[in-house]
């Protein structure tokens, strides 16, 4: 491990604004105080900020050199709607809000990278270190796209980096091309006509023709989508009816759909309606199809990936490093940067938990999970890489 020094020097300091800002979750949109002090910091280690990009975004600018080079670093802060179980003296103090995402750990790492590029300025060119809101669930970085990011910060690469419980710390992971999944919803109502259940006869059953759409459904992944492509297609409410003896006039199918392509996704999203709207009409009923894209495909750029890797290399060295990491059908809206702007997306290692102070919670330290935390370790590690990332991409000629 090669972990630039003066960032080692300054971890408890880096590690003290992690776990406040554990200690302060905030959800998507409303990371005020978490701005606040990102912004707050950024102004004392003299690095000049932009506010109000995606409402409570901050991007920090760092200048140096002649070169019109430019490379983008990100990092998420929002938190999750949960309640946190631990009870170490860090743990969450907002009822039913928690970092169990580990946001509070990227914030803090990109910190650490600022505070250092800022101090050393090795480099010739551009850094911009965007500081997002609304990962979870709320297309912060399309909003911040919208907002105009990339054209008041015209930025040739960017990269991101999330923490990955179950691989060790001190490793990291990547992989070219699609690494994460498309998230999308369906919203699907059959409309029948009601009847007493004792004569069916009299009226149309949706509940029949939902859990015939249902079966249908999956022949899409199975008989219709190639064998080599990816896809999960998961119904995950059935809602119908009120009574043992009534057939009610509606019934509703939700659930989610995960690609690792548009291609895929299209041809999913046309067949399910096409599904829904002729097994409806088969039995005489209508239905109502709603279809909604999250977030895209989370795809690596290969020339940035294989960048990174060298980098990664340099930071845990190669042993720790898999360059060929297994996708994952989890989505994450860095894949809006990603259709933008070429760059990669990768993973750092957060340990099983051993790293978990007392009083943690007896779960499992995973992400989205009561009992989880992020590993302050990782905070010299995930810095040192973003430091040596710039340092490489914006080597003076
Ligand atoms: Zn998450
Ligand atoms: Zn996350």
């Amino acid at each position: 491990m090669k972990l630039v020094d003066p960032i080692i020097a300054f971890q408890a300091e880096i590690q003290q604004i992690r776990r406040d800002l554990h200690a302060h979750p905030e959800l998507c949109y409303e990371e005020q105080r978490t701005s606040d002090i990102v912004a707050a910091q950024l102004t004392a280690w003299g690095i000049p900020v932009i506010r109000g990009l995606g409402k409570t975004g901050v991007v920090g600018v760092i200048k140096n050199g002649s070169s019109s080079r430019a490379i983008g670093l990100r990092a998420d802060m929002d938190a999750l709607p949960m309640q946190e179980i631990n009870t170490f003296a860090h743990a969450s103090r907002h009822a039913g809000k928690m970092h169990a995402c580990g946001h509070d750990g990227h914030t803090a790492m990109l910190l650490g990278a600022a505070k250092y590029l800022a101090e050393q300025r090795n480099f010739d060119g551009t850094v911009y270190l965007v500081f997002q809101p609304a990962e979870e669930g709320g297309a912060g970085a399309r909003r911040m796209i919208d907002d105009g990011l990339f054209e008041q910060c015209p930025m040739e690469e960017i990269y991101g980096m999330h923490n990955w419980p179950g691989a060790a710390a001190g490793t990291m992971s990547v992989t070219a091309g699609p690494m994460m999944a498309s998230s999308n919803e369906f919203y699907v109502t059959v409309k029948g006509k009601g009847a007493h259940a004792a004569q069916p006869h009299k009226g149309i059953d949706p509940v029949m023709i939902a859990v015939q759409i249902a079966q249908s459904w999956q022949t899409i992944i199975s008989r219709q989508k190639s064998p080599l492509d990816t896809a999960v297609l998961s119904i995950t409410q059935i809602h119908a009816g009120s009574a043992t003896n009534v057939i009610p006039d509606e019934a509703n199918l939700v659930g989610t759909v995960r690609t690792f392509t548009q291609p895929v996704l299209d041809m999913i999203e046309q067949r399910m309606g096409e599904v829904a709207q002729h097994t409806a009409a088969a039995f005489g009923a209508e239905v109502d199809f709603k279809f909604r894209r999250n977030y895209p495909p989370l795809v690596n750029h290969a020339e940035q990936t294989r960048f990174a890797v060298e980098v990664m290399k340099e930071v845990v060295g190669a042993e720790n490093v898999d360059d060929q990491v297994e996708p994952t059908m989890g989505a994450e809206d860095f894949a809006f940067f990603l259709q933008a702007k070429p760059g990669c997306y990768v993973f750092i290692g957060n340990g099983e938990g051993e790293h978990r102070d007392g009083g943690h919670g007896l779960g499992p330290c995973v992400l989205h999970n009561a009992s989880y935390d992020f590993n302050d370790n990782l905070l010299p590690i995930g810095a040192s890489f973003w430091v040596k990332l710039v340092e490489k991409a914006l080597a003076p000629a």
